[in-house]
């Protein structure tokens, strides 16, 4: 629901929309790329009362609430940063959202609500992403943030995956009072946010200063621990646990099924990025080391997680880096903001190219990659042209380090160990959209492992939206 009704507002809309953004800055190419630190400059006070007010107040339903999977009530919170009334502003994104100063960094806001935004028609759309992450950041630099707890309910569930649906669910759950255990195959927590996203655009301290507040208010994690083989979901209802959400996330790297895949040099996406970006401490022991990237890297793939792989082998010292994508640019799936970073630090692009071997060199580890040219034929079902191999127009393409970042897989481990929970042939979990009822009763389930690999935003809602099914359920079995 809306706080501020907007279209009430003494405001000079006309002089709003021809108003001009602030922009998002960053830092120097030449100096971001030599470190892992998060290339934004980060917005002062006087730039986000700025930037906010901007903002026309569009009346109900406001086209980016309607965007935000979250539902956040923008318009509001654009009103009150204006105001330089921040912490009320905080206040109204923790109404909706769980991972607001992680969302605020990484929902790519313009497919979401600056894409939506009615500036967008004559100027540049308002900041939304960068508000959000500056008023939650602002908050949490003056007073600290702190998750309310509910009177203990006596009931205790059992989450698994320390991922954002996983957080999420945990966060509305000790709300109402349950207690919560997550179960977390990693030696860390935060799923993909921590072991995927890149430190550059979310930096960890931003994850675990928000773990840390679900510790604060009784989450237990506990850590390598994977639920399935050893302990299975049977197990956990038979023990202490009333009821169990999966938040298992879709975290297998996709094969090329190409020959040399498994070379010497070859590396998939996350060992990529997580040998790349996270801490030792943090890492499984086998991955304790950093990837050997040499002169000249190329990444296979066209989405986000291609953009982060360019950007980490950039700042890994690599000289040359190149994109390898079997369709244009216009067909590519990541965002245009991350592509842009990446071409500003100096990535390079082939279009229209597909890898079809690695080859070794006189050592045993990758020296070549083997391509073909293609051509974009008919759309598929979801629209986009198809792309289409030239007969006999292979060429080589040198590279001491080749990284997949072609697609993800769930992991079919928890179907196959808990008997009777419906799973498709991929391993996604059947779960309500709505409730994340799956097809056991006591067992929900939530985020990329139901959806397939989609975003951080996505994943939190699900996981908010299972603990309120949850809770039912729990007071249902009293
Ligand atoms: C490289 C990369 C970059 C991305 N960039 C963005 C971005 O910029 N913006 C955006 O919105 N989204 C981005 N995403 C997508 C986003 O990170 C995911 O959609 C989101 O993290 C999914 O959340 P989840 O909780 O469903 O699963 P995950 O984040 O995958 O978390 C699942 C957790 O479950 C644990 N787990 C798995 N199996 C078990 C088991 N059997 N027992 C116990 N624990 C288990 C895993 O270790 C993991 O910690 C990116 C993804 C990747 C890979």
């Amino acid at each position: 629901m809306r706080k501020i009704p907007g279209e009430f507002l003494a405001i000079d809309r006309k002089a709003r929309a021809r108003s001009f953004s602030t922009d998002v800055q960053t830092r120097p190419v030449a100096e971001r790329i030599c470190d892992f630190n998060d290339v934004v400059i980060y917005l002062t006070p006087e730039l986000a009362m700025q930037e906010a007010a901007r903002c026309v107040q569009c009346p109900d339903p406001a086209p980016c609430m309607l965007a935000c999977p979250a539902h956040n009530d923008i318009p509001s919170a654009m009103w009150l940063i204006e105001q330089g009334r921040f912490l009320e502003a905080a206040a109204i994104y923790r109404q909706t959202s769980s991972l607001p100063e992680i969302c605020g960094r990484v929902c790519p806001h313009e497919q979401l609500c600056q894409g939506s935004c009615s500036h967008n028609k004559a100027t540049a759309p308002v900041m939304t992403g960068p508000l959000e992450a500056f008023v939650t950041d602002y908050e949490r630099q003056l007073l600290g943030v702190s998750i309310p707890v509910g009177q203990p309910s006596g009931k205790h569930v059992a989450i698994i995956g320390a991922g954002p649906a996983g957080l999420a669910c945990a966060e509305q759950l000790v709300q109402q009072g349950h207690q919560v255990t997550i179960f977390e195959a990693k030696p860390g927590p935060g799923g993909m946010i921590t072991y995927g996203i890149p430190n550059f655009k979310l930096p960890k301290e931003v994850v675990f200063e928000r773990i840390h507040d679900l510790e604060k208010a009784g989450v237990k994690i506990v850590y390598n621990t994977y639920v399935g083989p050893e302990m299975t979901i049977d197990d956990l209802l038979e023990g202490d646990f009333d009821a169990v959400f999966v938040g298992v996330g879709a975290q297998i790297d996709a094969p090329m099924e190409v020959p040399g895949e498994d070379l010497p040099g070859v590396y998939k996406a996350t060992e990529f990025l997580m040998r790349g970006n996270v801490d030792l401490e943090l890492l499984p022991p086998e991955l304790r080391s950093l990837p050997e990237v040499g002169r000249k890297v190329v990444v296979i793939g066209g989405g986000d997680t291609a953009s982060d792989c360019l950007r980490t082998a950039l700042r890994m010292g690599a000289e040359e880096v190149v994109c390898l994508y079997r369709r244009t640019e216009k067909e590519m799936p990541g965002g245009r903001h991350d592509r842009d970073l990446a071409k500003e630090e100096g990535a390079q692009y082939q279009f229209l190219t597909q890898p079809i071997r690695f080859i070794a060199g006189p050592d045993g580890r990758l020296a070549q990659v083997e391509c073909i040219r293609m051509v974009l034929g008919e759309p598929d079902a979801k629209g986009r042209r198809r792309p289409v191999p030239v007969e006999n127009s292979n060429f080589i393409v040198e590279a001491d380090c080749a990284v997949t970042a072609v697609s993800y897989w769930p992991d079919p481990t928890i179907g196959k160990t808990t008997p009777d929970l419906k799973t498709d042939k991929w391993g996604l979990i059947y779960a309500d959209t709505e409730t994340g009822a799956t097809s056991r009763p006591g067992v929900y389930a939530g985020g990329d492992d139901v959806t397939g690999p989609s975003l951080v935003v996505t994943a939190m809602v699900a996981g908010r939206k299972a603990a309120a099914a949850i809770d039912q359920y729990l007071a249902s079995i009293e």
